[in-house]
């Protein structure tokens, strides 16, 4: 993995636009010409390369995109969709189908738990919730009809972080996909070096990082692609979860600032967790040695980009929680909002937000209090002047 570098693998490639561009021409068509009756037929059969057919299955703004993040994960290709949820539920219809069955972790996206939990059961696939960061309890879900088990990287929104390498190993052992959700590390950790399958992202955090655009992405090996794309049995190509091409051009462009961003959200992401931990809160992030999956976090990382731009804070009622988040929106700390990796810091009480489609004695038990508030901490040139303002809400708030 030392010849690995993500950062360098998006900055070599190189895509000249139609005049001589230093960016690609964006491609405005929703349809291609043939030049042939023949050519048409055999793209359709999908036996021609480098032919455009028709934009929900491919267009050339979205594979210069697909392709930098599929050097970014180090797969061999990738599929970039309209939203992390496009890419989620087409990946997971893909590789399950009616009688199957999936281990997940139970502390993942909102969205994902709703998916796996209301919906796919609808279609006759179960899905088992496990505590990911036991191995056993992981390997005795596992069922003569499982095909995946799903994960993120780190966990929204406990932080939570998954031994990919030892998750590989059950998977080998019984012939499944290890599916990874890396939305909330990309560049500091490179899943498929630990063994995992299918990398997916939601686009719309860290990746893009300007909170303009809903976008997602599946990477993986060439032949999940091309099943993807099937206009016969394609789940990308027959739900159309399509990303426009306007869209793939500007994240393309925001993506090679990515290796910047993530290290200063890193960088203040460690400053304020450090503060904050002496100052005695109930602060979780997982550079602070006192995070239960430090030492694996920095077994699995690329130690340039950090630990990461989110950590939680409990502050034990939600009362109080929204007190405070009000308060720092009023003074111009970040905003209260849902999503993560824009420039400024983002919080939102998670159990009453993106988590509140899992029922309530679930969160209890796995340890989502009322009062945790999740930050999603922004790109602050000055990160003391920051500190010193929170810290003001947080007294007058009566949290610290
Ligand atoms: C936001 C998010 C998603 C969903 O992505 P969308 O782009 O909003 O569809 C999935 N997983 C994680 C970890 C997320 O944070």
């Amino acid at each position: 993995m030392d010849h690995f570098n993500a950062a360098n693998n998006i900055q070599d490639l190189q895509f000249f636009g139609e005049f001589g561009g230093v960016n690609p021409s964006i491609s405005d068509s929703s349809t291609y010409t043939f030049l042939s009756a023949k050519t048409m037929f055999d793209t359709f059969e999908g036996n021609t390369d480098g032919c455009y057919l028709y934009s929900r299955h491919s267009s050339p703004s979205n594979l210069y995109l697909a392709k930098a993040l599929a050097n970014m994960e180090g797969t061999e290709n990738a599929n970039v969709t309209a939203s992390g949820m496009g890419a989620i539920t087409s990946t997971l219809l893909q590789l399950c189908k009616s009688g199957d069955h999936i281990v997940s972790s139970r502390t993942i996206y909102g969205g994902t738990y709703a998916f796996l939990k209301n919906f796919l059961p609808g279609f006759q696939i179960q899905t088992a919730f496990v505590d990911i960061t036991n191995l056993e309890k992981v390997e005795a879900a596992i069922t003569e009809n499982t095909k995946v088990i799903f994960c993120e990287t780190v966990s929204n929104p406990l932080l939570e972080v998954a031994d990919l390498q030892a998750l590989s190993k059950i998977c080998k052992k019984h012939n499944l996909k290890l599916v990874v959700d890396n939305t909330f590390s990309p560049l500091s950790v490179s899943p498929i070096f630990l063994g995992a399958d299918v990398v997916i992202h939601s686009l719309t955090k860290f990746i893009n990082g300007s909170s303009d655009s809903v976008g997602g992405v599946i990477c993986g090996e060439q032949q999940l692609i091309d099943d993807l794309k099937s206009v016969n049995t394609g789940a990308c190509m027959l739900l159309g979860p399509t990303m426009d091409s306007l869209r793939a051009s500007s994240i393309l462009k925001n993506l090679r600032t990515l290796h910047i961003r993530m290290k200063k959200h890193s960088e203040n992401a460690m400053f304020l967790a450090e503060n904050f931990e002496k100052d005695r809160l109930t602060v979780k992030y997982p550079g602070l040695k006192s995070h239960k999956n430090h030492e694996l976090f920095k077994k699995m990382m690329h130690a340039e980009y950090g630990f990461g731009g989110l950590l939680t804070l409990d502050v034990k009622t939600v009362e109080k929680a929204n007190e405070l988040m009000e308060m720092m929106q009023n003074e111009n700390l970040g905003y209260l909002a849902v999503s993560l990796g824009f420039y400024k810091t983002l919080f939102s009480a998670s159990g009453t937000s993106t988590s509140s489609e899992i029922p309530e004695e679930e969160r209890k038990e796995m340890g989502l209090s009322e009062g945790l508030i999740r930050f999603s901490i922004g790109l602050d040139h000055d990160i003391e002047r920051t500190y010193g303002k929170m810290k003001e809400c947080m007294r007058k708030t009566g949290v610290l």
